[in-house]
């Protein structure tokens, strides 16, 4: 592959160039400590590879919410193709910069949340668990959505979760708890920047934060002149500049899980760069692969390799959009690691991907069925795609029945009782396929480890080796407040 083999030349190439004859710092790159060698002694294509000669116009900053390196590389196995000797690369492999920290500020809990971490990549200032834009003195905090709009820029915020949920509103809301979303939608409506709304572009679940409940936000928007869309069909139809599209009122079903009517993460990324990129002052677009962090919490491997794979295919796209041109910065990779998910587990040394190829439906997706009331022979038959042992079916029946016993005796839906019994049901239902893939689990919240860091483009340089988390929102900033750009 082309960018393949150049890639390892040039990494070699620009290393050489930075240790030995452009030491002095870039200006833009002076916070992170990043030094950039002269883009007039390389040419044109040398300097992209290499990715640090000018400030990016435009920056497509990729989260997989959740995605540890174990997540990385499990999806390597999976998207292999088995017929060939050789392990393919994913896209990923190929843009490999290093890794970053991503430890928090709290003083009862010292692996990071969502929200604090989503506030350490947007202000650059690490907090407490559940701190969406504020500091430790749950002080607002500018973010670099809002400084890329202040710069007159275009922004965007587009997820697979609530567009209220942690991580996008990190980038344009503040609060001092993750679970106020009413006041964070309320936010993303009222807030302003020189006279205009901060997000141009957003595009996700959560339609009741927008909808009566919560002051006819979507109508407000549409009054100031967004189209509001809620399916893939009127988000391609749609003409303004600026959308509200809201694809489910919880978070956006998996991909694997999802109906036809449904936009994939890829798809509302595309719709959201051919918006942004009409501004050319350039933008900011943050893109959310949230439920490979979901579907961890529940260890349901299925749902990680379908979430995974829904946002391998939003990083090829955010790549061949930036790989013709020579003003786009994009940066993939995530807020923490969720699940201390294992490629294989007990001592065959043999992890099976090709079982979770096999899966109709995600593990969540059968438990909620089955919580629904659906009928559980028709969910386990119309979700496994290999034959369940039958002690096992008989586990799930059992926790099945259970559940519903304890939903008739609880006084409310509230009733933690029934949450608990739900957990049992769920691990009963991702039992077979993380005996079948072999995969291992060691929690159902986050863990501590440095994520990988993938980027290509002008300004890529700063995230080689070890960076911290507010390493990347620091460069950001100056990338946004110069007037510096390539054109
Ligand atoms: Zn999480």
């Amino acid at each position: 592959m082309f960018l393949n083999s150049k890639w390892g030349k040039m990494t070699i190439a620009g290393s050489i160039l930075t240790t030995t004859l452009f030491s002095t710092s870039h200006p833009t790159l002076a916070s992170a400590g990043g030094q950039a060698p002269d883009s007039q002694n390389t040419n044109n294509s040398e300097a992209i590879a290499m990715g640090n000669t000018k400030n990016p116009k435009n920056v497509i900053f990729l989260i997989g919410d959740g995605m540890g390196p174990s997540f990385n590389t499990a999806y390597r196995y999976y998207a292999d193709n088995p017929k060939t000797k050789e392990m393919d690369k994913t896209a990923f492999d190929n843009y490999l910069k290093g890794t970053m920290r991503v430890h928090n500020d709290d003083d009862k809990e010292n692996i990071t949340d969502s929200a604090a971490a989503g506030t350490a990549l947007s202000t650059g200032k690490k907090t407490f668990n559940g701190a969406i834009g504020v500091d430790n003195n749950k002080q607002a905090q500018k973010t670099v959505l809002e400084q890329a709009k202040e710069s007159g820029k275009s922004t965007g915020l587009v997820s697979t979760a609530e567009i209220t949920d942690a991580t996008p509103a990190a980038y344009a809301a503040h609060v001092d708890d993750r679970d106020k979303k009413d006041e964070i939608a309320k936010q993303f409506y009222n807030d302003k920047i020189n006279g205009q709304h901060k997000v141009d572009v957003l595009l996700g679940g959560g339609s009741k934060y927008f909808g009566k409940e919560n002051g006819n936000l979507d109508k407000k928007f549409k009054k100031d002149g967004y189209d509001v869309v809620s399916n893939k069909n009127e988000l391609a139809n749609s003409k303004s500049d600026q959308v509200l599209g809201l694809f489910a009122e919880e978070n956006m079903p998996l991909q694997i899980d999802a109906p036809k009517k449904n936009p994939m993460l890829a798809d509302m990324q595309q719709s959201a760069l051919n918006k942004l990129e009409k501004n050319n002052n350039g933008f900011f677009l943050m893109v959310e692969g949230a439920s490979i962090d979901k579907t961890a919490h529940a260890n349901d491997v299925t749902g990680v390799m379908s979430e995974m794979d829904g946002f391998n295919k939003a990083f090829e796209n955010a790549m061949s959009y930036a790989e013709n041109r020579d003003d786009t910065l994009v940066i993939a990779t995530a807020d923490h690691s969720t699940g201390g998910m294992t490629i294989d587990s007990g001592e065959e040394y043999k992890w099976n991907p090709d079982a979770i190829h096999k899966m109709k439906k995600s593990g969540a997706h059968m438990t909620e069925q089955i919580a629904k009331g659906e009928d559980v022979e028709k969910v386990i038959k119309n979700g496994y795609g290999f034959d369940v042992k039958s002690k096992q079916i008989d586990k799930i029946k059992d926790e099945a029945d259970k559940l519903k016993d304890v939903k008739d005796k609880a006084k409310n839906e509230d009733d933690p009782k029934i949450e608990k019994q739900q957990g049992k049901l769920q691990d009963a239902i991702q039992k077979p396929i993380n005996d079948k893939s072999r995969t291992g689990w060691t929690t159902y919240g986050h863990t501590g480890e440095d994520v990988n860091t993938y980027a290509y483009g002008p300004g890529s340089d700063f995230l080689e080796g070890n960076v911290d988390n507010t390493d990347q929102p620091k460069n950001l900033f100056d990338f946004f407040s110069s007037d510096v750009t390539s054109s």
